[in-house]
């Protein structure tokens, strides 16, 4: 009941005749003006502008947020548009009825949905840290955060200051109270409010911050930089469900390489991938890191060219090494080849789902480009047609290619015979497949040792 009160009343004060720059009683200097910015409406989303529009008409103040308005005002295309408003989740349903979902449970928000497009509402956060609808834990992380407010105290639940500008669809003017503009000038990411306090919150907002710095080519400003080197642990209690999303974000930003490079940096890579940065550390001659370093470059040149990016590949990369170690210790105790990296793929997968979740269809892919890397060798005869038609054909191609790349040079034969294998019609397929020979069964050895297992790897591709 008080709720829908206070909601009236807000509603009425956003909505009063005030003098220009004070419309939500902000003072005009944090207000810039249609013609004193770069963003103009030609280059936001359609989608977006249906919604903001849509709000508007109906008597709510709406604004472009976040990546959208900073990537616009950086000459970038901007990924998605996130809208947010001071209507409430239900009113934004109210308005777009069948075309809106309420989801989160976290935060609570609206998706609308025009086609194929989702644009991402919020209502402006806010209230004070110890509401019923504000829940942090013991650790000082936020648990459920649905308190509404004003624009003004929205802006302090957001992370970087160039995240917190607002683009408002009523003049087309952008709202700036934490100097978003003159970071976004000075290339700075810059946390708003007190950094540690900021990361406990929420310690995701670290991956974020490596994220941004990569994309945009922004420095880090040291009050924000300094606690990335020791606050890492706390990303290991954040959910692994979130942790999968969050680790997709940052492999899948076409700067991958860079990502990683500066996780490394922060020796914060070991808490989203603890197997794969302790092979990082004992690797062999350059050759487990590489193998890291070309899934991502793979990665982000696919990324740049628009192609399709899968997640079990870059999972199966930098689990690899790791996979592998496992299985020649149960080779060593005599287990079948394949048994033996099934148990190993099993091991390890079992192992990272203690740090980011991994659905199940992704583990089965993982599995599969794994398997294929001992069996593409096997390709004489109507094997080559039948390897071919496996949905995980391309996937393992290209994973024999980025092992060749990182230095697996004994590969470039059987990585070459599939290059031109594809390069064939159907009737030079078979011909093709033919020569090869069908090879005779090598006598089996006892193997042991670390000589011998890297050895035996190396030959697994012509067993
Ligand atoms: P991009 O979409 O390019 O990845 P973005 O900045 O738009 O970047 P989103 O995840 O889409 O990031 O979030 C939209 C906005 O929501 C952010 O710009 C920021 O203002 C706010 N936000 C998102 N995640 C957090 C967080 N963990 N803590 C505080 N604010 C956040
Ligand atoms: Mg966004």
């Amino acid at each position: 009941m008080m709720q829908r009160i206070f909601r009236k009343i807000r509603r009425f004060l956003s909505k009063a005749p005030v003098s220009s720059g004070q419309a939500t009683g902000h003072p005009s200097h944090n207000r810039i003006s249609r013609n004193d910015h770069k963003v103009s409406r030609q280059s936001i989303d359609k989608t977006a502008l249906d919604v903001l529009y849509g709000l508007k008409r109906a008597g709510y103040d709406a604004y472009l947020v976040g990546g959208g308005v900073r990537d616009l005002l950086l000459g970038l295309e901007p990924k998605d548009f996130d809208v947010v408003t001071n209507a409430s989740p239900e009113e934004v349903k109210s308005i777009f009825r069948h075309k809106c979902q309420l989801i989160g449970r976290r935060f609570r928000l609206a998706h609308v949905r025009f086609g194929r497009q989702i644009v991402e509402v919020a209502t402006f956060r806010g209230g004070d840290d110890h509401g019923k609808d504000r829940q942090v834990d013991s650790a000082g992380r936020v648990l459920r955060d649905n308190v509404y407010g004003t624009l003004e105290e929205d802006v302090w639940r957001r992370d970087f200051t160039v995240n917190a500008l607002y683009y408002d669809i009523k003049d087309f003017s952008i709202v700036d109270h934490v100097g978003g503009l003159a970071d976004i000038k000075a290339g700075q990411l810059r946390l708003i409010g007190d950094p540690k306090t900021r990361y406990r919150e929420d310690p995701v907002r670290m991956i974020r911050a490596i994220r941004f710095a990569a994309k945009l080519g922004f420095a880090i400003e040291p009050k924000t930089e300094k606690p990335l080197f020791e606050l890492g642990p706390l990303l290991e209690d954040v959910s692994h469900a979130r942790m999968f999303e969050e680790v997709l974000k940052l492999f899948h930003s076409g700067v991958g390489v860079e990502v990683f490079e500066k996780l490394r940096h922060y020796d914060l890579f070991k808490h989203l991938f603890p197997l794969t940065d302790a092979m990082l550390g004992t690797e062999v001659a350059h050759f487990p890191r590489q193998l890291v370093i070309e899934s991502l470059k793979s990665t982000d040149k696919r990324i740049q060219e628009d192609k399709p990016v899968n997640p079990a590949f870059l999972f199966a990369a930098f689990l690899w090494e790791p996979m592998m170690q496992r299985r020649q210790i149960h080779l060593d105790s005599d287990m079948s080849p394949q048994d033996a990296m099934f148990a190993a793929a099993n091991d390890v997968l079992e192992q990272q789902i203690r740090r980011t979740s991994i659905p199940k269809r992704f583990t089965a892919q993982i599995r599969d480009i794994w398997s294929l890397q001992f069996r593409l060798s096997k390709r004489f005869g109507a094997r080559a047609a039948q390897l071919r038609a496996h949905p995980r054909f391309r996937a393992a191609y290209d994973f024999i290619g980025i092992r060749l790349a990182a230095g697996e040079l004994e590969l470039a034969e059987l990585f070459n015979w599939w290059t031109e294998y594809q390069e064939k019609d159907a009737i030079e397929q078979i011909a093709f497949a033919n020569e090869i020979k069908k090879p005779a069964r090598a006598p089996k050895r006892r193997r042991t040792g670390r000589n011998m297992y890297r050895r035996k790897r190396d030959s697994d591709t012509s067993e």
